[in-house]
């Protein structure tokens, strides 16, 4: 770590604490408590950048918040549009030099924005680029947030829905992820509700009954990409530590729970999860559990030079996925095709992986 790295951990991060830490934090440091929600008001609502934005504090109380605490914890490296469809791709460095992505997908009747969650990922799935990189660390819920300030104060038009979607998993970082939640969850957050906010997870069976129990609600997605335990834990090795069997009874829980429709994700890969058996063990789950299947084409790893299975997944055709989901739509399934958007800039799902050196 150099000298300045130093300097900049040692000072406080106000961004990523909840509406009631913030009142606590303003009064242990001798300030009455309606501060904290002054402050939460700038840095969740106004997306300031700069102490100097927070018009309503004297400036004395902005120049003691500059000194001892630290209001962005990104800054933006490099930006990518993609030609066509306007899909953008931020790089952004956290103050310790990590890089991470986040990515703003434009749509004819909502914007949404794929948040990172952690630095890289330790999960290791064979199609995707993040886990291939491996795994550096958490993101603090700080970090968390400020990909949306970030993302927002970039773009022109409102950012209407949150993925967590990018790199890392969501449910290997609960407690950050939960405070971030918190904090769009939050009355006084006027920007995002979390009916617009959907956590995707690879299936950390225990972590998504404790979401369930927060009583925050967020949408939940399953990557599921198969419903046989041997071929998902081929291509998932976590399905090796939590069992899709005890996976779903997690995600029964969650929907029972929270009230909320479930999101099957599956990413199409030729001969091992594309076949008719495996349309038909997706409408015995589907109807089992108020849900929607979300298919994916998967995104060439080819920009990475993958080695092992990785190497050898193959997409299904864009014919063969119409296929598989008609076949669905049939049984009453409710189906999306995704887009692949954003794949000519390496920004579409999966493709999230950092070539510089961070
Ligand atoms: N760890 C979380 C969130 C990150 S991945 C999770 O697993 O859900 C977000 C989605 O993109 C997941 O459904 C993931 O399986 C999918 N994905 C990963 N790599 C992909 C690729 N190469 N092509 C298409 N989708 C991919």
């Amino acid at each position: 770590m150099t000298t300045t790295e130093t300097a900049v951990s040692k000072k406080e991060q106000l961004k990523g604490k909840t509406l009631s830490e913030l009142k606590e934090w303003f009064l242990a440091n001798s300030e009455p408590s309606f501060r904290g929600e002054q402050v939460f008001n700038w840095m969740y609502n106004h997306l300031a950048e700069d102490y100097s934005e927070m018009l309503n504090i004297s400036k004395d109380l902005r120049k003691k918040l500059d000194e001892k605490t630290i209001l962005n914890t990104l800054r933006i490296t490099d930006k990518k549009v993609s030609s066509s469809e306007g899909t953008v791709k931020l790089l952004l460095k956290t103050a310790q030099d990590n890089l991470i992505e986040c990515v703003i997908i434009p749509e004819e009747k909502r914007c949404t924005l794929c948040i990172s969650s952690q630095v890289g990922c330790p999960l290791d799935c064979k199609f995707c680029a993040t886990g291939i990189m491996g795994y550096k660390r958490n993101l603090t819920p700080g970090e968390i947030f400020d990909q949306y300030a970030i993302a927002q104060r970039n773009y022109d038009r409102a950012i209407s829905n949150i993925v967590y979607m990018g790199m890392g998993e969501p449910l290997l970082n609960f407690k950050n992820t939960v405070k971030s939640l918190e904090i769009f969850a939050e009355e006084l957050t006027t920007g995002i509700s979390l009916k617009k906010v959907t956590v995707s997870t690879a299936g950390i069976a225990p972590k998504i009954k404790e979401l369930a129990d927060t009583g925050l609600k967020p949408k939940l997605a399953l990557s599921l990409h198969s419903c046989f335990e041997e071929i998902r834990s081929k291509i998932m090795p976590i399905n090796d530590k939590y069992s899709l069997s005890e996976t779903i009874k997690s995600v029964f829980y969650y929907a029972e729970k929270t009230g909320t429709r479930i999101t099957f994700e599956y990413v199409m890969l030729k001969d091992i999860n594309d076949r008719i058996e495996d349309a038909d063990a997706l409408v015995k789950l589907c109807r089992r559990i108020p849900s929607k299947v979300n298919i994916i084409p998967f995104n060439s790893l080819q920009h990475i030079n993958p080695k092992g299975i990785s190497a050898e997944l193959i997409p299904t055709s864009k014919k063969e996925i119409e296929k598989f989901a008609n076949y669905l739509r049939d049984k009453n399934i409710t189906v999306m095709v995704r887009d692949t958007q954003g794949s000519d800039i390496a920004a579409a799902c999966g493709q999230l992986a950092i070539t510089q050196t961070a």
